[in-house]
Formats: structure tokens, sequence, C-alpha cells
């Protein structure tokens, strides 16, 4: 007889020794109470043979009590023969992890490598035409789990190993991760999946807003210098790799964050379903659940490869697990029919963590958690986002649970019983309690951005327009007024009352701050927000400070500014057509004619940079020069009024008269009689 003198886990016990038709994980959310537990350890005396491997049987490895477990090399306690695999999957995610860091070693030191290979820069793809190496890497990944099926996931991914090393450091303080199951979350990954790499073009297809077209023009981005671009800080790479490498499996179980998260998980999963790579069964099974204990994908692999003769669940990561514990060899990885060939069933019965109300609650705590998180203060990235949703989904049904149930274990802690909540009980509200706070107060924060940028959008008044005069008042309609007060008291609040410094806010914040005349203000928010910024952002928030340093008159203050602008993104023209009016102020007049000549050389249209070179070629008396100049102003200078009242503003502020009088008097001549001012 096989375990009943095995000390047992409980889990194990229950997978194994229940009819394999009706038989269900212990979910997540029961907890084992110890009369459970004893009546499993009973039901265990009476099992059949078989369960057990020749190999234990031959060397009389069976122990003669119950707590005593199995003590023979290559088994664990419980009797099940321990992977072999398990060690080559190991070795695999290592090497793996090793070849990113070397990856970016490489970077650094030669600043200039592959571009990264990450599915999430297939988005780049779709959306950019950019071909790189991670839309490469998971095409051929897609293509090869339609043949082999999700094998990418478990040997090739780093999340994964993550996940793994999580699981083995809990089971090594005793604690075994159990799956949390939800009908509803597991469609996430697929849903995911579908707004980052579908929705995108389905949106430009409809929407028909803008130039682009729906397929791209491709082009050539397998080789990066700027590595990271696309990717968050280390500041932001830390926690996000801990929520979603750990926190998940500790709450949701060993693929906590594949199974309610990943987006590349979703169409692996959906591709997995064409493959005819399976695993799959021969008549040598009986039955012995090993399997199913084993497999950390929460797939009840002996019950499908009774029902179906190959494990169907697209959760299936072809770890190889199965195959290696399988006491009678009876399991193999093969080719033959796959999943969407096989005779549909109902003969298994899963088991959820959740009734149908919880299901739906949990949906809208995911769908609100994810909303609030998502790019909050501009640092939670999406996959981070999905995974906190997915944790706090789980903290909210447990702790109400909590406080329902009258008993309720968590891992080996018991939270609850006979209605008395525990010290543990009370360390886990704590817990959730500071956690669903935190997304409440994100939440907060997000509800005033959202609304803000409501009424930012509804603002309609040209940067340059804005920009041509210290004051632009004079072009503020009462709607336009009232959007900006109350957008500006929504950013105030998203950025007064954050937890960290809101880059997302503070730059609209600070362009409502001009607007309204105070841009002394805004120039010291554009400096908070650029100061928290990187990149483009960044280099946009440094741009209008020097823009509006320039209209203050502090010329130095600007120039430095723009410089700070060129040096994080050297292509941001607009800062050398800036920078170029800093030092023609300072006095600095010949660099001030090279800056903007380099403007213009590296975008001819334009049309202010032109005249400036103009007005500087007449103010030193070069009328040939300033002819070429103001003729390639005026072939790109649009047919409109106000664009010539602000070339002309400018240019007067620079003290190039006459070229300005010239667009004032064509402003005037276009717009007879209108709404732009004929001077000044
Ligand atoms: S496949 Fe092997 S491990 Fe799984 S139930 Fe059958 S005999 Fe047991
Ligand atoms: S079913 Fe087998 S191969 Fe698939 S994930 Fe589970 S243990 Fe690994």
């Amino acid at each position: 007889m096989f375990t009943a003198n095995t000390r047992i886990n409980a889990r194990v016990i229950f997978t194994f020794f229940s009819n394999p038709n009706l038989v269900s994980r212990q979910p997540a959310f029961s907890g084992y109470s110890l009369a459970h537990i004893a009546f499993w350890r009973k039901f265990a005396n009476f099992v059949k043979s078989g369960c057990v491997s020749q190999e234990l049987k031959a060397a009389g490895a069976i122990p003669g009590r119950a707590s005593a477990g199995i003590n023979f090399p290559g088994y664990s306690k419980t009797g099940i023969r321990k992977s072999k695999t398990g060690r080559w999957r190991a070795a695999a995610l290592i090497t793996l992890n090793l070849f990113m860091i070397a990856h970016i070693i490489q970077w650094r030191i030669m600043g200039k490598t592959i571009s990264p290979i990450e599915p999430s820069e297939t988005m780049h793809t779709l959306q950019k035409g950019f071909v790189n190496a991670g839309f490469i890497f998971f095409s051929l990944a897609i293509l090869a789990t339609l043949i082999f099926g999700r094998f990418v996931c478990g040997w090739g991914c780093h999340i994964l190993a993550l996940q793994d090393l999580c699981g083995w450091l809990l089971k090594k303080m005793g604690l075994h991760p159990k799956p949390f199951r939800s009908r509803l979350l597991v469609y996430v990954p697929l849903g995911a999946a579908l707004y980052m790499f579908v929705w995108p073009t389905v949106y430009r297809l409809f929407s028909n807003q803008g130039p682009e077209p729906i397929i791209p023009k491709f082009t050539n981005h397998l080789v990066t210098t700027n590595f990271w671009q696309t990717f968050p800080s280390v500041a932001v790479a830390i926690p996000f790799l801990f929520i979603c490498g750990f926190v998940t499996v500790y709450f949701l179980g060993q693929k906590g964050f594949c199974t309610y998260a990943c987006p590349y998980g979703g169409f692996f999963g959906l591709a997995d379903k064409f493959s005819p790579g399976k695993i799959r069964v021969t008549p040598a099974c009986n039955q012995c659940g090993h399997c199913t204990a084993t497999c950390t994908s929460n797939v009840l692999v002996h019950a499908e490869v009774k029902q179906y003769g190959m494990v169907v669940d697209p959760g299936c990561m072809k770890c190889m697990d199965c195959v290696s514990v399988c006491p009678n060899d009876a399991l193999y990885f093969g080719f033959g029919k796959p999943t969407l060939l096989a005779p549909k069933s109902n003969v298994i019965k899963r088991h959820y963590s959740l009734t149908w109300p919880e299901e739906i609650v949990g949906a809208l705590v995911f769908l609100g958690s994810f909303l609030a998180v998502r790019g909050v203060y501009a640092l939670v990235p999406f996959l981070m986002a999905l995974g906190c949703a997915a944790v706090t989904t789980f903290l909210v049904l447990k702790t109400w649970r909590l406080f329902r149930a009258r008993e309720l274990s968590f891992y080996r802690f018991n939270l609850k019983s006979s209605g008395k909540i525990h010290k543990a009980g009370l360390v886990f509200v704590v817990f959730a309690c500071a956690w669903i706070g935190l997304n409440v107060h994100c939440g907060w924060v997000r509800y005033h951005e959202f609304l803000g940028n409501i009424a930012f959008n509804k603002v309609h008044l040209p940067d340059e327009l804005a920009l041509a005069q210290l004051d632009p008042a004079r072009w503020l309609s009462p709607s336009d007024r009232e959007n900006i007060i109350q957008g500006k008291g929504h950013y105030l609040v998203a950025s007064t009352t954050g937890l960290f410094v809101n880059n997302e806010a503070l730059p609209k914040l600070a362009w409502f701050e001009y607007l309204l005349g105070d841009a002394a203000q805004s120039v010291q928010t554009l400096r908070t927000a650029s100061a928290h910024q990187k990149d483009e952002s960044k280099a946009l928030s440094l741009y209008y400070r020097g823009a509006i340093l320039n209209r203050l008159g502090r010329y130095d203050e600007a120039r430095a500014t723009l410089d700070e602008a060129l040096a994080e993104r050297d292509d941001l023209i607009l800062a050398r057509q800036e920078k170029g009016e800093s030092l023609w102020q300072l006095g600095r007049r010949d660099e001030a004619v090279s800056v903007w000549t380099d403007a213009v050389r590296r975008n001819p249209q334009l049309a202010l940079a032109n005249n400036e070179i103009a007005g500087a070629a007449l103010a030193s008396s070069k009328p040939e020069e300033a002819d070429v100049y103001e003729k390639q102003a005026d072939q790109f200078t649009p047919n409109n009024p106000l664009f010539h009242w602000v070339i002309a503003r400018r240019l007067q502020d620079l003290g190039m008269t006459v070229l300005a009088e010239k667009h004032f008097q064509l402003a005037g001549q276009l717009d007879p009689g209108g709404q732009t001012p004929s001077q000044r």
C-alpha cells in the first residue's frame, strides 16, 4: 500500500485520491481545517497500489509510519519522483538572465546594441513600423508555439524565472503557493494582448484620425543606441519585477502573473490550442496523480490525459515536470491532434475560488484597481498595473471572506477559526488595508488627472500663439478660461496630494499657470517636472520652460534650460530656434545665427528661423543673404493672419523691426477688421 505510511501533504493527498473525473485542486480561498486533513490522511490508507514507482518498491523505501516520509534519493518525502527536467529548465532560465545582463553590459560598453528582445517591442513595429528584435522574437515564438505548444513561457521567460525562484524560496520556508482560481480573470491576459497589439490598429482603422496609414512603413530598428528607451527606470523596474515575480506568486499561486496578467501568455495560450505538440499519455497511466501534484501551472494533468489522451489546458508550459515524475513513465511529448480538434467534454469539473457574485465583484475590483494604478505618477507600467490589479482583487475578496466566514486560513496561517479572527488574521487585514488603501489613493490621483485632462483637451489655443507674447489672455474665450481654472484645480490636487512627484500632471499644470498669466510660477513648476522626467517628456518640459523664460526676459536661464533640453533630445528643433533667440538677446549674435542656421539646415521649412536669419543678415548689412532666407521663409509661411502675427511678434522682440512690420501688415491684410491685432 502506498502512502498509508507516508507523511503526506494534504494537498497532494486530496489531489491523488479524489475521483479523477471529479477531481479538483484545493482552491486557495478555502484553506484547510485540521479535520479536513485528518480525513484525507485516513482516506489515504485505502488507496490502490501502483501509485509508487517500481524503484521505490524494489528498494523497500516505504516507511512503516505515516509520519516518517520517504527518504530515498531522487524522491520527495511524499513519494513523488523529483523532476529531472527541473534542473535543465532552471539552467535555461539562469542562462537567459545571464544573456540579458550581458546584453545590457555590451550596450553600456559599446554604446550600441541589438534592440531589446522583448515581445512588448512589437507594439512599435505595429504602430510605427519599427522592425526590431522584439518583433522578430515574438513572431518566431508564436510560430514555434503553433507547432510545439506553449514552451517559450516555461523555458524562456525572465518573469517566469522570478516566479519559479519565488515558488522555490517559499517552499524552502515551508509555504506552498496555492492557486487562486477565477473563471473571469483568466481572460485578462488575452484581453491585455488584444489591447496592446490589436487595438491601436483597429482604432486607427475606425477613428480615421491623422495622416498615419493603417499599415505603417517598415524601417530597420534592429540596432539601437538607446537600449533603455522603452523600459521603465531602474527605480521602477525593481518594484515591477518584485510585484510581477514575487507578490503575485505569494497571493495567486506559482504562475499567478502568467495566469492573470501576462499579455504575451494570452497569445501563447491561444496559439497552444492550435499546436499538434502536446504532453500525451500511454496506456501505462494508472491515474496516480503525481503529475497533477507536481504541475506548477495548475493543470489537472491526470484528469486531462484520461479524458483527452493529452494535456489540453493552454496553461501548460511544456516544462516536462509531469513527464519526468510519472512513476509509470506514461507521459511523453508528442505530436497529434491539437486541442481544437479534441472532442468537447464537461466531465472534468473544475473548482473555483470564487462564487459567481464574487467573480463579478472581482472583475469590477480588477478593472478599478487597474485604472487606478496604471500610469499613476507616470511610474506604473501596463504589465505592473495588471499584476497589482490581480493582487488587489485577491486581497479585497479574501478580506471580505475573512469578515464573513467562520473559518479561514491562508497557507499554514489560521486567520480565523470559530468566528474569531486570530493574530495572523489581523496582520493580513492590516496588510490588505494598506495595499487597498494605496490603490484607492492612486485612484483619487488618477481621477483628478482624468478631469484635468478633460479640461486640458477642451482648450484649443495653439502653443505658438500662446508663446508669442508673455500674457496670452487676449486669446482665451470665457469657456477656455473656465476650463483652465477647473483643470488647474484638478492638476493641483493630483500633484499636491500625491505620494510622489506627479510627472503627468505637473507639465499641464504649468501650462495652465502660464495661460492664466503666472509665467514665473509656470517656470518653477516646469523645473520640478523636468527634474523627475526623462527622454522626450523631459526635453519638452525644458523646451517650454526655456521659451517662457525667453518671454520673461530671463535669457541666460533660458539658454541654459534650452541647452538641457537639447542634451536630452538633440532633434528638438524648436528648442534650437528658441536658443538662438536667447543668444541674440544676450548679444551673442554670431552664435545665435549659427544656431538658427543649424536649425534651418535640419528643417528648411522653419518659417520663423528663416526670418530670424534674414533679420540678422539685414542687421549685418548683408541684403543678398537676407533676401535668400526671407524668400525661403515666405515659401513656407502659411497664408494665415495669426501665423504672420506670431512671426511679427517674435521678430519685434528681437529688434528685427523691418521684417516684423512686414508680417504685421500681412496679418492685417489677411484679416481686415478681424481679431488679429494689427501689432504688438
Ligand atoms: S500520467 Fe503518470 S503521474 Fe500522471 S496520473 Fe498517470 S501514471 Fe500518474
Ligand atoms: S502539464 Fe506537465 S508540462 Fe505542462 S506545465 Fe504542467 S507539469 Fe509542465
